[in-house]
């Protein structure tokens, strides 16, 4: 099953993409995650896309659709995928359908802005390996190193509140136009992010039949 996972920044999308990868055994690709990988290894587009990301802007169509392009044409991606954080703007939503993907379920995990500050402003990140926790709905077991790893936990860049500001400006500009786009489709499923994540998790289930 090809699935998109859909919402604002801090709907939960990274830690529901993880259980059904899980559950499904299938590949989550996080455009957010291999942008970050990008910028840590300093490889020229990671470069390129730092300061976008790190301001809460969008880093250009083409180089994310460059990125999903390539990564989906991969191997494990051959029995599904879930898509984390792309698309995020119609003509990537358009790259994508000219890709000759096929794409089951568009879940749209809502959450309102009010909610979303308090959500990311907790939310740490492993240094190393990239694993992500919140202080309060999802705490590492001594809440300052990584469960997995052992590496510290940060505050991304990104989630300051400030540049959280500015990028859900950029959802509601930019990419909230995808739900009338995915509901023309006949794909759109939405969830009602604000319950507990174990909530939103059963309802995700119930919404893949999984
Ligand atoms: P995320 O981890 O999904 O919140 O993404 C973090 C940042 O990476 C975003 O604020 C953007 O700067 C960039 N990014 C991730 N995915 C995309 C995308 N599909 N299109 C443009 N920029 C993206």
């Amino acid at each position: 099953m090809n699935i998109i996972l859909f919402g604002p920044p801090g709907a939960g999308k990274g830690t529901q993409a993880d259980i059904i990868s899980e559950t499904m055994s299938i590949p989550t690709l996080s455009t957010g995650a291999m942008l970050r990988e990008a910028m840590k290894a300093g490889t020229p587009m990671g470069l390129a896309a730092k300061s976008a990301i790190e301001a809460g802007s969008l880093v250009s169509d083409e180089v994310v659709i460059g990125i999903v392009k390539d990564r989906i044409a991969q191997d494990d991606c051959k029995n599904g995928f879930i898509l984390d954080g792309f698309p995020r703007t119609i003509p990537q939503a358009e790259a994508l359908d000219a890709m000759g993907t096929k794409i089951d379920v568009v879940l749209d995990i809502e959450v309102p802005d009010e909610a979303i500050v308090e959500r990311m402003s907790g939310r740490r990140l492993c240094s190393a390996c990239g694993a992500s926790y919140h202080v309060k709905f999802n705490p590492s077991e001594d809440g300052e190193t990584c469960d997995k790893c052992g590496a510290p936990l940060t505050l991304r860049k990104d989630d300051k509140p400030e540049v959280v500001e500015h990028r859900l400006g950029v959802y509601h500009a930019e990419t909230e136009p995808l739900i009338g786009y995915y509901k023309n489709k006949n794909l759109l499923v939405t969830v009602d992010g604000q319950k507990s994540p174990a909530e939103v998790t059963a309802l995700v289930k119930k919404a893949l039949g999984i």
